[in-house]
């Protein structure tokens, strides 16, 4: 099928999928769905970004989503989003009033992992994603509210360049700012204060899904949410740093098959087939070796359920399937539609009370707000990944030494590829473009 006009922008403006893996947002717009959602559960404990930019840029996500619904022909809008953010429902129920066609702004509740997009599906929709499968094979698309504010920007030719991230946990003054696309960790966390605490841990994202980097020098990215500095001592930081190996071990002797991580787990409470705690036990079977390996695996959304809120054994079922789930998809096995069941009884139970989240993790110090802030940064250098969203790296259009401007294109797609296009950041003359773009600005 041609590509749409609006497609098109949103592909020359570079735009991923803000909240999660970054899948180029013009190939979803190459579907044709009857529903569009906007996610804006934030279910991570500890993030307030997305919540905030809702509210303060709730015509942009309309307008992004109106434009979206257009390219693919979706007559339904429902916009998600947690019913304890007031002032963002006050906002996009205002822009959604505006203008056809009408958006439903849809209420949730304040459970984890209310943004998983199966959850999110089935809490807006009623309709269950088979396992394995995506959103359009129900005929949903969704979106991240980032996202959709990213496209109404690329509707007018302005290209993704910066991004909304809050800086939280062990800092002086948490908050939530928009940072130039490469700059370091290390200089938005001296933006929120510094840390509070010698020695920390870092991790891009929240406590649950983020993911451990222990390196204050890696650049914001277009996928970059949160940036999260906890104390050793914290239990999502001790979880993290048992050797698998341990782990494993731990696993012959204590885990007793309780089978609170099944019974917990969203991706089997929706009727998927995984049942992590069969898989702790056959992992114990070493003999068994790549044998205990199951495509079930592939079901796993990473969610940290099991390891993080259910295991009353301090174990990791999580890590256990990662290392199984990895070895899968290395084989280019593919997950498959077989014993996928209604969703099971107790699903709504089983939703995890955020509140009930934060103290289980010890979080609760640190769950502050973390306010929006015009901070009008400008690093005087950047790193740009070629990668910061699925698919092929961005081919460079620059040399080393050419100058720069905001918004100039520095990598394009590789043709035929999936991929996104990346611009630069800040002004400047270009240090490197292997393995990233550098850019240091010019006296
Ligand atoms: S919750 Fe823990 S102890 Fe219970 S079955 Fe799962 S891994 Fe084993
Ligand atoms: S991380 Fe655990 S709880 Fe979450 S989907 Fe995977 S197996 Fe289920």
């Amino acid at each position: 099928m041609a590509e749409s006009e609006i497609a098109r922008k949103v592909r020359e403006a570079g735009v991923v999928g803000a909240g999660g893996a970054g899948f180029p947002t013009h190939a979803k717009l190459s579907a044709q769905v009857d529903t569009y959602l906007v996610n804006c559960s934030e279910c991570e404990p500890l993030l307030r970004v997305d919540r905030q930019v809702a509210r303060r840029h709730a015509d942009r996500v309309i307008a992004g989503l109106r434009a979206c619904m257009q390219a693919v022909g979706a007559t339904v809008g429902i916009v998600g989003i947690k019913a304890k953010y007031h002032e963002a429902i006050a906002a996009l129920s205002a822009a959604a009033a505006a203008g056809t066609p009408a958006i439903a702004v849809r209420e949730m509740e304040d459970f984890y992992p209310a943004g998983d997009e199966h959850v999110l599906t089935y809490e807006l929709t009623g309709r269950v994603i088979p396992q394995g499968g995506l959103p359009l094979a129900v005929g949903v698309i969704n979106n991240n509210v980032q996202t959709l504010i990213n496209v109404s920007f690329a509707l007018e030719g302005v290209p993704v360049t910066h991004k909304h991230v809050t800086v939280t946990g062990a800092v002086k003054s948490p908050l939530t700012a928009r940072f130039p696309i490469g700059t370091s960790f290390r200089e938005a966390v001296q933006l929120a204060g510094g840390p509070t605490i010698e020695r920390f841990a870092v991790l891009d994202g929240g406590p649950m899904m983020g993911r451990f980097c222990n390196d204050l020098d890696v650049p914001i990215t277009k996928t970059t949410n949160g940036i999260l500095l906890l104390p050793p001592t914290n239990p999502v930081v001790q979880k993290h740093d048992v050797p698998i190996a341990r782990m494993l071990a731990n696993t012959g002797s204590t885990c007793h098959q309780c089978s609170a991580c099944t019974d917990y787990c969203p991706r089997y409470l929706l009727g998927h087939e995984l049942r992590p705690h069969l898989v702790m036990r056959t992992s114990t079977f070493s003999a068994l070796g790549p044998m205990a390996r199951t495509v079930d695996e592939l079901n796993c959304c990473e969610c940290g359920i099991c390891d993080l809120y259910a295991c009353p054994m301090d174990l990791t079922p999580r890590r256990v399937i990662l290392t199984h789930k990895r070895e899968l998809q290395r084989q280019k096995v593919r997950p498959t539609a077989a014993g996928q069941v209604g969703v099971r009884e107790f699903y709504a139970e089983r939703r995890i009370p955020l509140p009930r989240l934060v103290t289980r993790l010890a979080l609760a110090p640190y769950d502050a707000e973390a306010p929006l802030r015009e901070i009008d940064w400008h690093p005087r250098r950047v790193t740009i990944p070629r990668t910061m969203h699925l698919g092929a790296p961005a081919t460079p259009v620059v040399a080393v030494g050419d100058r720069v401007k905001p918004g100039d294109l520095l990598g394009e797609i590789p043709q035929g590829a999936l991929g996104a296009r990346v611009h630069a950041s800040i002004g400047g003359r270009v240090a490197t473009i292997e393995p990233a773009f550098v850019i240091e600005a010019e006296p």
